[in-house]
Formats: structure tokens, sequence, C-alpha cells
């Protein structure tokens, strides 16, 4: 039986993520990847979850954390959040948070309450694929932002105009972002909030990197440098998406936005008709890990990943032939790469896995107009030093080559 023809018309923009199918490939013990952005599971803090878990589970709480429970979230767990906010300047309330399936689940629920087929979402060139699948599902049009000032709100307003069309929001990822590896700072994020006060759209800050800061001096979110100008969070514009992908473990799913409580009274109702609510023992789970751990926990993944960035950045210098060019990043999980023009960073990859066992993603599926063919990202999270040192030495000398 053949149904594709019945299927609704968004499904036609959501294609098979490439990076999704190259990662099913990537299981060969000999390959070298640089592939996954994903953390170390050697670094998960397991022992914490068991006793976790088991708490849940004990007589006395297995009744909430197996039953049904609010759509809006375990409310010790959005207490503990908003006392995490408040550290880096987001003043809220348990109100004005809703928990996750993970942040992923935040963006297609932002994408579902602003985008109408045809609208406007302001996203870098690059940005994260998967905000680009998720926002894909509402047929939106996509403007790329841009914010070093050679683009006036009114080009944007204008170009969607002539589109039919109108800015709803833009995405974007301040910290170390994914894939590039770059922090906007903090003169581009006040551009930012005045471009998005002139469209009068959304902004959504995807944090999901924020905690892993490894040097430099932090930038306050967007989301607090908006409640600093305007006083109070519910006359914010921005919707901060925050998660404990990075942090915790991912496999938990487990993520919270954080805005004004009109935004997030409407988001809970999505997700009310989406899947109820998150796992309450996943919930309560993380909860116990936050409370007892998180702090230590983010510093220790800090000093790993920093050293794996450092041997990377190293090995880059060391190694790169002439007219490469790569992200310096202060944290996150990111090296991005461009190669010389004209070269192809799929073609690369092709070659890498025939003859180096190297593995990276080809940058061009993180661009929403398909550009970006020389560009590649390289994650240096998972892989230990010796590997990194190898891989990178093994891509340097396939570069060499070509
Ligand atoms: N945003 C960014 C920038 C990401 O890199 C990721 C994970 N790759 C996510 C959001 C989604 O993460 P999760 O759903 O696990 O919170």
């Amino acid at each position: 039986m053949q149904l594709d023809q019945n299927f609704a018309s968004r499904n036609a923009r959501m294609k098979a993520s490439e990076i999704r199918e190259l990662l099913k490939l990537l299981d060969q013990p000999d390959i070298i990847s640089f592939a996954g952005g994903i953390p170390d599971p050697a670094l998960f803090p397991a022992d914490d979850f068991a006793e976790a878990f088991t708490i849940a589970l004990a007589p006395d709480r297995q009744a909430q954390a197996l039953q049904y429970s609010v759509s809006e979230g375990y409310l010790p767990l959005r207490q503990w959040i908003v006392g995490e906010m408040k550290k880096i300047g987001i003043v809220c309330e348990p109100e004005n948070v809703l928990i996750t399936s993970g942040s992923q689940q935040a963006l297609d629920y932002l994408g579902k309450l602003f985008l109408s087929p045809g609208d406007t979402a302001l996203v870098g060139w690059p940005t994260y694929l998967g905000a680009l699948a998720a926002f894909n599902a509402y047929e939106p049009r996509y403007d790329r932002l841009s914010l070093n000032g050679n683009r006036t709100a009114e080009s944007y307003a204008e170009g969607a105009a002539e589109a039919g069309s109108t800015v709803k929001f833009a995405y974007l990822s301040p910290d170390f972002a994914n894939p590039t590896g770059e922090t906007l700072d903090r003169a581009g994020r006040f551009r930012l909030l005045e471009l998005a006060d002139k469209l009068d759209c959304a902004v959504i800050e995807d944090a999901a990197y924020q905690s892993l800061r490894y040097d430099g001096e932090p930038v306050l979110p967007v989301l607090a440098l908006e409640i600093e100008q305007k006083g109070s969070i519910e006359d914010c514009r921005t919707v901060y998406c925050g998660t404990f992908s990075k942090t915790l473990a991912p496999g938990v799913r487990i993520g919270w936005a954080v805005a004004a409580k009109p935004v997030i009274a409407q988001m809970v109702l999505l997700k009310q008709a989406a899947d109820l609510h998150t796992a309450s023992i996943n919930q309560m789970a993380v909860h116990g890990v936050a409370e007892t751990c998180f702090d230590a926990h983010v510093e220790q993944l800090r000093a790993v990943y920093q050293r794996r960035r450092d041997v990377m950045l190293a090995a880059m210098a060391e190694h790169m032939p002439e007219g490469v060019e790569w992200t310096r990043p202060e944290g996150g999980m990111f090296i991005w790469v461009t190669l010389p023009d004209g070269m192809s960073g799929a073609g690369l990859l092709a070659r890498s896995l025939e003859t180096e066992r190297v593995a990276f993603v080809p940058g061009q599926a993180f661009f929403a107009d398909g550009s970006g063919q020389n560009t590649i990202r390289l994650s240096f999270s998972n892989s230990y030093h010796t590997a990194i040192e190898e891989g990178i030495a093994r891509l340097g000398r396939l570069l060499r080559s070509v």
C-alpha cells in the first residue's frame, strides 16, 4: 500500500537527517569519529542517577513517580531551575518555566506556536540542524540572521513583505553554537534585541551549551539582558531553551523553556495536546541528581572537555595545511572548519572514511539555503587525546593530498 500521496504537505520539507544516517555507519571500531556532537558516556553521573531513580521508586514516592502528572512539569524541578536561572540573571518564577522532553521538544513547540506556513524565521547560516528540522514541519520561509550590522530591520521586514510573509522569530544559539562553536558578544546580543523590537518578533535563545564555558568571560544570556532592559520577564520577547542533555545525560530527555507567563501557558496547551507531560520519574531523578551534584559535575565536565578542545586545537595548528581555517571556541563541543573554496566537505568525508577512517559532519546540512559546501564540523567531546591527535593528523594528511 502506498500512502505517501496522503501525507500532509508539511512532510515534503522533512527529510531524513544526513547526520543520523551517517552516524548509523560509524559503529565500526576502527573509525575515529568527530561526527556526533554527543557527551562522553564515561562522564555520565550514572551512580547518582541509580540512587535518584531508587529514591523516586521508594514506597513514599513511587505513586508520584509512576503516575500521570501536570503538563507544566515537576514543581521541585521547576523551582530548582528558577534558582539556576537567577544565577545567570534570569529572574523568573516557576510559572515562567515549562519542562520539556529535551530542548528539541521546546524547539518543536516554538515552531508550532509561532509559525503558520510561509511565516519567516530568521536563522543563522549555518545553524543547528535540529532546529531547522523542528521548524521545517511548520513550513516556514527562512531568512539569514546576520548581526554584524550589515542588515537593517527594514530589509528583513521588506524581504518578508515581498514574499507575503511576516517575521515571527529569530532563532540562535548564542553560546558556543552548534555547529560553529562561536559566541555572540554582548553588543551583538543587544543588536539582536533591537532588531527583534523593531520587527516585533520573538527571540528563541537556545542555550544548550551555555554551562560548558572553558575560558573567556561569560556573557549574560539574551533573556537576562532583555530583563535588565525591560524590568520584568513578563515584558520580554525572548524564549530561553535549556537542557540537561549536555550537562547530566541526554537519555533522560529533560529540557526546559523559560518565557513570559502567557507564552508558557500556551506552550503548556501544546504539550497537553502532544504528550501530556514529560516522564514523571525522569523529572524526579534529574531533580535528585541536580540537587546533589550539578555544580561539581559540570566543573568536572568542563575540565575534561577543555583539555580535549585544547588537544584538538593544537593538533589543528600542527597538521592543517595552508588555506584551511577554523574557529577557536571558548566552550561547547565543536570546531567549525572552512576548507579552501571549491572543496566539498561531503566529498572529503567520503574519501576520509575510505582512506583515513576519520568521520566528521559535512557542514552543508546546517545551512537553510543549502550553501556551505566547503565546511565541516568537528566534535572534540567524545574522543580521547590520542584519538584526537591521530584523527587530526590523518585529516591533515588527507587535506594535503587532495
Ligand atoms: N540545541 C542544540 C544547539 C543542540 O546541539 C541540541 C542537541 N544536539 C539540542 C538543542 C537538543 O538537545 P536535547 O533535545 O537533547 O535537549
